[in-house]
């Protein structure tokens, strides 16, 4: 049989557990409970697909060129997706006038197109549930190409260390379905999210299992999952906290949408505070720029920092003194053309490759995209001084090693993007109480609760146990230096087995 020589994701994601459960001289037991998943949930989801319009393949357009013109006048009868194609729905038809040819029609201003009929779709679903000693399962669904049981194990625990980072009482957890949501209309969205949660139903709930948006959600779907929970209960409203990082007008929280973004921030500032270097004119560069990047992004540039480029899965944007964030915000999200949400094409930048995006001189680099990027051979390739982890594991153990000896800072990934999950127990908490904070209520707390762990974190990597007004370190330093990553989650795995040793085991 041929040797793997790639790790896994979770392999790759338990060296640093192993490491630190070895520091921390983590109980036996405890260690079996949680070094691998409580459940693992693998699924299917099926729906109803539309028909389509697909752009005509070129060799068969002269046979159709004299093809008589098409009129669908509905709004919103066709739906442009990100593959060229079009949604037909069926209220393109009430008022339609259509001239077919063996099932081609000439839309004027948009082409020819052959019709695709739609259909039933099978899509493979998944969720796993790492551990709740600590709290509810927590952790975001993602609709994405490339999703595996290997990754959601590797996230879901990534959560459960995140949880106990952030001190929100909650457990691990992350799930999704292998789709490319850009390939699909807003209703077939909605029915995948309410299949999902119907099959998913008996397995979550405000004090079980709580969702919350990553790649490819985001609140509108979180919408629709709330409303399959909730839909028929009793006391409906009182289940509002089943999921997270809803639209603030229903049970949302105010903060939520920038919380992962501004609780990267507040970790950049503890940085630059401890190095002594400002952050006004910092040179950034920012990979993804969906939730996450985009929050990033903007709320660095209002501090004065420059991001001179952005990658996204599309292209790659570069101005040498600093991007008008903004305009690159309304350009991705307020385009109606940008289907793909897409930084390439910007106006404002010159088009660059990835590759020199990665070598590009700058001081800070927040990669907000997916996991595995930061491979040693990009690392090697780096100019920067940080690298603070947006995405959830950004950088491969392989890169790691490479940082660590080029001296480049890490701000790992289970401090560095703690403010969605942080923000999404503020919003747990409110929907309990039927409350509604402020903003600067909610981003108040966060800061606080965000840099005083950033600063136990960095006691534990250099050993230097102190109590301060803000933070504790004592109980959480191994009597010797470590790298932050491991620090993180030496300072998880002591909160985690608190529980276990304090509660004890249930038989
Ligand atoms: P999103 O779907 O809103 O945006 C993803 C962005 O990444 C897009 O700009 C996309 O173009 C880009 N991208 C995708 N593939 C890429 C590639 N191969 N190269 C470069 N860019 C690529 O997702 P998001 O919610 O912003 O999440 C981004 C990351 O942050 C993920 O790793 C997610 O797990 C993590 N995260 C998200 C949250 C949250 O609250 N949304 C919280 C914690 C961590």
């Amino acid at each position: 049989m041929a040797k793997r020589s790639r790790k896994t994701f979770y392999e790759g994601a338990m060296e640093t557990f192993n490491r630190a459960a070895d520091l921390v001289l983590l109980n036996a037991r405890v260690r079996l409970e949680i070094e691998e998943p409580d459940f693992e949930h693998i699924f299917y989801v099926t729906i109803e697909t539309r028909d389509r319009l697909a752009p005509l393949e070129p060799k068969a357009q002269r046979e159709f060129k004299d093809l008589p013109p098409s009129g669908v006048s509905a709004a919103g009868a066709l739906e442009p997706l990100a593959d060229g194609k079009f949604v037909l729905h069926r209220r393109a038809l009430l008022d339609a006038d259509i001239n077919m040819r063996r099932g081609v029609i000439n839309i004027p201003g948009k082409g020819l197109f052959r019709v695709e009929r739609g259909g039933p779709r099978k899509f493979k679903a998944y969720r796993v549930q790492h551990n709740q000693v600590r709290g509810p399962y927590k952790g975001g669904i993602r609709f994405h190409r490339d999703c595996s049981l290997d990754l959601f194990k590797a996230l879901a625990a990534d959560m459960t260390w995140k949880t106990a980072i952030a001190e929100v009482p909650f457990g691990g957890a992350k799930g999704g379905v292998r789709i490319d949501p850009l390939l699909f209309s807003r209703e077939e969205i909605e029915a995948i999210s309410l299949r999902y949660v119907y099959k998913l139903k008996n397995l979550m709930g405000p004090f079980v299992d709580i969702p919350a948006p990553d790649v490819g959600t985001n609140g509108e779907i979180m919408a629709f999952m709330m409303r399959q929970y909730t839909d028929g209960e009793r006391e409906h409203h009182a289940l509002r906290g089943v999921v997270t990082g809803k639209d603030v007008r229903i049970g949302g929280s105010e903060g939520r949408l920038k919380a992962t973004g501004q609780g990267i921030v507040y970790c950049i500032e503890e940085w630059a505070r401890d190095r002594g270097v400002s952050l006004r004119g910092a040179r950034v560069l920012v990979q993804g720029f969906g939730n996450v990047g985009g929050a990033t992004a903007e709320i660095l540039a209002a501090l004065g920092a420059r991001v001179v480029a952005v990658n996204d899965a599309f292209g790659t944007v570069h101005a040498e003194q600093g991007l008008d964030v903004e305009a690159l915000l309304a350009h991705c999200h307020a385009t109606p053309g940008n289907l793909k949400r897409t930084v390439a094409g910007f106006a404002g930048g010159t088009a660059i490759s990835k590759a020199d995006f990665w070598a590009l001189d700058a001081d800070i680099l927040v990669p907000a995209a997916l996991g595995e990027e930061i491979d040693a051979e990009v690392a090697e390739q780096l100019k920067v001084k940080l690298v603070a982890e947006g995405a959830n594991g950004p950088t491969t153990p392989d890169g790691d090693e490479v940082l660590q000896r080029r001296g480049i800072d890490v701000i790992p990934d289970v401090i560095c993007n703690a403010g969605g999950v942080t923000v999404s127990y503020y919003e747990w908490l409110q929907n309990q109480k039927l409350e509604k904070w402020t903003e600067a209520e909610v981003n108040q707390r966060l800061e606080r609760t965000i840099k005083s762990n950033y600063a136990i974190i960095r006691d534990v990597a250099r050993n230097t146990p102190r109590r301060t007004t803000l933070h504790n370190s004592r109980p959480y330093c191994v009597g010797q230096e470590t790298d932050v990553r491991t620090a993180a989650v030496c300072l998880a795995l002591r909160r985690i087995e608190a529980h276990y040793l304090l509660e004890g085991f249930s038989q």
